[in-house]
């Protein structure tokens, strides 16, 4: 499945063939247990290109612990926000960078399921993205 405003590559590291996967399972696999190349057993590295300009490379993906699921009509809904940080590749790079993709799965009764990209999805350098963490901290919120 190809996402609207990002080209995605699937690239071995050790025999450089290209694969493809939807990112949707790409993601948390490659963070999880690695994406291994079907030739050579070789990782396999996500790169993404997104049309606003970035070029990076996934270097880990988090998913939430509990995934909120609902119904609704008659289909057993689901939404999966992820938090993965990029590493850009251009030379003059500002540095890791955040993006918050997510995706709806509906599972209908007879067992099929559809998985829904949410466009627009925010992605953000590291720094600002922590000085919003740390701005929401002083004032009591995401403290253990
Ligand atoms: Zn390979």
């Amino acid at each position: 499945m190809t996402i609207e405003g990002i080209r995605e590559h699937f690239r071995c590291t050790t025999c450089g063939e290209e694969h493809a996967y939807p990112l949707f399972d790409a993601l948390p696999a490659k963070t999880a247990t690695g994406l291994t190349c079907p030739s050579c057993h070789g990782e396999i590295d996500i790169r993404l290109d997104f049309s606003f300009g970035l070029h990076g490379r996934v270097v880990d993906v988090f998913i939430p612990d509990e995934i909120a699921s609902w119904e609704q009509d008659g289909e057993q809904w689901q939404f999966y926000p992820f938090l993965v940080i990029i590493e850009p590749l251009d030379k003059d790079d500002p540095g890791l960078q955040t993006w918050l993709p997510f995706w709806h799965r509906a599972k209908s009764p007879d067992g099929q399921v559809r998985t829904y990209f949410g466009r627009y999805a925010l992605c953000l350098q590291v720094d600002p993205f922590n000085g919003l963490l740390e701005q929401a901290r002083k004032k009591g919120y995401f403290q253990d």
